[in-house]
Parts: C-alpha cells; sequence; structure tokens
C-alpha cells in the first residue's frame, strides 16, 4: 500500500516538476541520467578499489577539503584503484557560484585528479548528486516498500516545539518519531490535501558496532540518540545521508575516507546498507583538522584557500607537505615528498586518532625545497623561467633596465643562483631583488662615505672582467680574485671594497655575495654599473 503511495506520488511529483510546481523534482525529469547506473551491486565485493571526495560545492576548496581528496587519493593509488570526485550538491541553497570548477580545477593543479569526476564523465556518473535524483527516489521507494522509511507530516512549528521542550527539560532534542504510526489512510488522506511533507528513514534499535579502520570498533547506537532522520526534504532532495549511502553503492565505493566528523553518522549510514540489503564499503575517518592554535578551521577562512596559496607563489607539492607533516598516515614526517613518495610510503594502520596540528608557519620552507626542486630539474625549470619572466614583467614593465633583463638566460641564471634561498618566485621580484631588473640610483655622497678610492676600484674590477674568463667561474673563484685585487687599494680594506662594490652594483647593503650578484648580472651589466659610478 505505500509503495503505491510512493508510486503514486512520484509521479505526481513528475507531473508537479513538469508544470513547474516544484523545482527540485523538475531536475529528475530533465536529467533522466540515472538509468545507466548498474544498481545492486555489492560495493567492494569483488570490486577493485575506488574511493571518493564528495565535497559539497558550498565553497572554494580549502587545506581541509584537499587534506580528504589527498587521502583519498594516494589511499586509491596505493592499491591500484580509481580516485572518484563527486559533488554533493543536495542542499542548493548553500551552493556558492564557481565553486564545483574551482574544487576540480584545484585538484588538477595539485596533481590529484580524479579518474571520474563531472568534468571527466565515467561509467558511473553523473557525478554530481543534483543529476541522479532519480537513484534517490527509486532507492526512497525501495525503502517505503520495505517499511524501513516513511512518510512525516509533522510541520516545522511542531518540530521547532518539540525541540524546545527538550531543551526546557535540559535533554538533547529529537524527533520523537510520531509519523511512523500513521496509517495508510491517514497518508493517503495527507497527500492528498496537498499536505507538505518529508521521508524519513526508521532507525531501528541495536545497531551493530562496526569497525573503523583508523577508530577501532564503533559501539554507536543512532536510534538511542536521535528520532528518525529525513532521507528526502520537501523540496524532493535527498538528504546528505540518503545520497551518500546510495551513491556509494551506485559507484561500488569500495573505501570511505572521510573526515571524523562523519563517523557517529556512520552506524546510521550502516543501518540503511542493512535496509536496503546492501554490502557497505569499507570507513577510515581522518583526524580533526586544526588551525596551530588548535582552533576549528572556517571554510570563511579565506587564507585557507588553495586558489590564494596558488596566487601567492606556493607550489602544490608544499601544499601537500604541509597537510601530510602535521596528519599521519606515514612512518615518519619529512618534507620534500613528492606525490609518488607520499603514494608508496602512505600506510592507513599510520592514521592516528589525535588532531592534526596545520603549521603555516613551515609553508615558506617547505616551498623553498619544492622550488629548488624544480629549478634543479630541466623542464620545470623552463616553466618557472616563464613564469619569471612575466613576474618580472608585470612588475618592473617600463622601468626594466635595457641589455637582457628579459632574456631567458638571464631569468635562468638568476634562478639557478638563488636556488635553495629563495621560497617563492615572488620573492625575485621584491625590493631586494630589484637590482636584478633595474639599475639602482645611488647617491654619490653614500659612495664617497664609504671609500674615497671609490673611482678606481671602479676601474680596477672593470678590468678584471674585462680580461677574465667569465662565463666558466664560480661564486668561489671570483670571489678570491676580488680579494686579491683589494691589495692595489691603500686606503680601503677589504670588507670596505665589498661594501662599496655591493652597493654600487645593487643599491642594497645586503643580499646574495658580490661575487654572485656579479655573476648573476653578466659582465656587461657589471661594467654598465661601475662605470656609472666612476664618472660620478
Ligand atoms: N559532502 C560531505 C562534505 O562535504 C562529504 C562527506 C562524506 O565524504 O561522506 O563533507
Amino acid at each position: 500500500m505505500l509503495l503505491s503511495v510512493v508510486r503514486r506520488r512520484t509521479r505526481q511529483l513528475r507531473l508537479e516538476a513538469a508544470s513547474g510546481l516544484a523545482v527540485g523534482w523538475k531536475a529528475v525529469l530533465r536529467s533522466g541520467l540515472c538509468g545507466g547506473v548498474g544498481a545492486g551491486a555489492g560495493a567492494g565485493a569483488g570490486a577493485g578499489v575506488r574511493l571518493r571526495f564528495g565535497p559539497s560545492p558550498t565553497g572554494f576548496l580549502h587545506l581541509g577539503g584537499l587534506r580528504t581528496a589527498l587521502y583519498n587519493y594516494i589511499f586509491a593509488k596505493k592499491h591500484g584503484g580509481s580516485f572518484i570526485l563527486r559533488i554533493e550538491d543536495t542542499d542548493q541553497s548553500r551552493l556558492v557560484p564557481g565553486a564545483v570548477e574551482n574544487i576540480e580545477n584545484v585538484l588538477e593543479w595539485a596533481g590529484i585528479s580524479p579518474d571520474e569526476s563531472p568534468q571527466r564523465g565515467g561509467s558511473y556518473g553523473p557525478y554530481k548528486q543534483s543529476e541522479r535524483l532519480d537513484l534517490y527516489l527509486k532507492a526512497t521507494e525501495t525503502l517505503v516498500m520495505k517499511n524501513a522509511a516513511y512518510y512525516c507530516f509533522c510541520s516545522p512549528r511542531r518540530l521547532e516545539m518539540l525541540k524546545k521542550e527538550a531543551l526546557r527539560m535540559r535533554q538533547t532534542p529529537k524527533y520523537d518519531n510520531r509519523c511512523r504510526h500513521l496509517t495508510s489512510k491517514q497518508i493517503e488522506e495527507r497527500l492528498a490535501q496537498g499536505c507538505p511533507h518529508v521521508i524519513r528513514f526508521r532507525l531501528e534499535e541495536g545497531a551493530e558496532p562496526f569497525e573503523d579502520l583508523v577508530y577501532g570498533v564503533n559501539r554507536l547506537d543512532p536510534a538511542s540518540v536521535e528520532g528518525d532522520p529525513v532521507i528526502i526534504k520537501t523540496d524532493g532532495f535527498p538528504t546528505y545521508h540518503l545520497a551518500n549511502v546510495v551513491d556509494d553503492h551506485h559507484m561500488k565505493i569500495s573505501h570511505v575516507l572521510r573526515g571524523t566528523e562523519w563517523l557517529t553518522s556512520t552506524a546510521k549510514h550502516l543501518l540503511m546498507y542493512k535496509a536496503f540489503g546492501w554490502d557497505p564499503p569499507a570507513f577510515a575517518h581522518l583526524p580533526l583538522l586544526l588551525n596551530k592554535d588548535g582552533s576549528k578551521l572556517s571554510k570563511r577562512q579565506g587564507d585557507l584557500f588553495i586558489q590564494n596559496f596558488s596566487q601567492n607563489g606556493f607550489l602544490p607539492e608544499a601544499l601537500l607537505d604541509i597537510v601530510t607533516n602535521c596528519g599521519s598516515g606515514f612512518s615518519g614526517n619529512r618534507p620534500g615528498r613528492i606525490l609518488e613518495e607520499l603514494v608508496s610510503e602512505f600506510d592507513v594502520t599510520k592514521i592516528t586518532t589525535h588532531s592534526a596540528l596545520l603549521d603555516l608557519d613551515q609553508l615558506p620552507d617547505f616551498n623553498r625545497i619544492h622550488l629548488l626542486r624544480h629549478v634543479e630539474n630541466v623542464s620545470s625549470r623552463q616553466q618557472l623561467v616563464t613564469e619569471l619572466q612575466a613576474l618580472v614583467e608585470k612588475e618592473y614593465g617600463d622601468k626594466l633596465m635595457d641589455g637582457e633583463a628579459l632574456c631567458t638566460d638571464y631569468a635562468e641564471r638568476v634562478l639557478l643562483y638563488r636556488k635553495g634561498h629563495i621560497t617563492r618566485l615572488q620573492d625575485l621580484v621584491s625590493p631586494a631583488y630589484s637590482y636584478l631588473w633595474i639599475r639602482p640610483v645611488v647617491p654619490h655622497e653614500q659612495m664617497l662615505n664609504l671609500s674615497t678610492e671609490g673611482e678606481k676600484i671602479c676601474r680596477v674590477v672593470m678590468r678584471l672582467f674585462q680580461t677574465w674568463p667569465y662565463d666558466s667561474v664560480t661564486p668561489a673563484q671570483l670571489n678570491s680574485e676580488l680579494r686579491a685585487l683589494q691589495a692595489q687599494f691603500t686606503g680601503t680594506k677589504y670588507s670596505v671594497m665589498m661594501k662599496f662594490l655591493r652597493l654600487v652594483l645593487s643599491g642594497q647593503q645586503q643580499g646574495p655575495s658580490v661575487a654572485e650578484m656579479m655573476l648573476s648580472l653578466g659582465p656587461k651589466e657589471v661594467c654598465q654599473r661601475l662605470q656609472q659610478a666612476a664618472i660620478h
């Protein structure tokens, strides 16, 4: 009887949808896309390893989301399995425009591309829950038919009163399951009257304990702490709990790896698997990820959005280092690992249950390590050269010195000399390195204050550059040549001579060694600057 009610109601909703009465259900008709999904196959049973990342597009991807995605990716790849991106957009009121694209683009940028996703497609699509409504309705029909789910007509006002009453009695608010007891006739009547309703899952008491791969045995009996949960909302969309279970089953997900905030929902999900008669996947929950001071990460913490890090010159590997080094799942922490190493070193049994504290203070150093690696690799170096040229052009534009400032060889030389010293490419266009791109203007007074032999120093060093095999020289060799020149100056000590040269070449009092500055600038530019200083 109930089944026929559900079927009739489904038909009615389809009609409403067609006539534009129920927006949410319209998508069911429009999509009609879920037919191809092979229903009934037990997830994990004989199937390959398949993990999914299921973000809700309620904001752009941040470090917390990246961590969940990364662990799913490495778990899948470790076992030769697939990594799937599924967009969980059933809460239509909280969608953020652009978030879906942002999430997938960030995963690509981070190098953890999904094998199946909204953009890539795959055999188990669609990969957005809002396009799978038909599937949830069919699943709900099944549950109602089995008497494992039921219509609930309780008004928001009644639910609010229940809540207030519970709080007054100092009890945890929970739905009192009143509509469980409606007869078919009562349901029919209310539906005929067009009463707004939801569908709830009947939480049976006595949930069996389950083994979480990280947290161990869990004995939570959801029915003892909460009322029957809503699985289909008044707008016809499923809630997270139903959609999640239905999709994990139909997408043949073998392992669910997600944040620990979902651990208490898992017992409820397992009751749903049981009601459907489906084999559940294995579950592993990741410990909480907190700020360094122990406070909760917030989706509104703009500084944690991945795109902000990438726009500020941080490399994806440095972010992966940040989330893996504060977490667990590896024998030891070690910055500088690349993705392949993370995959080979990952061990799910090493995931601990204590919270992980994000230490963003380490980010510059982690980035420095990966930047150094990229500079040393010929092909990634070319990419960095191009990026550096663009940064220089943007920062200095018309002010750029004539000559080779924008030449590929020049940028490459700068990178090779500064590798291991800079934390981001952007450092190279900061004021401290402006001398690389624009000629410094050094007041004559300032030079005189350092040495009265300035002109002579300039000429002697220029001569050295004219006669010397500049190309094959290291900074250390050049430095000893400079040291030897000092003997020619009676009133200027070596350290003062070097200060003077540094000032003339860079306008700065600190920075890389004078020899390195000279070798990066190149003989022509060095002579140009010395000449300029000499004629003052
Ligand atoms: N949509 C949920 C979230 O954004 C996913 C939870 C899960 O992985 O089951 O956290």
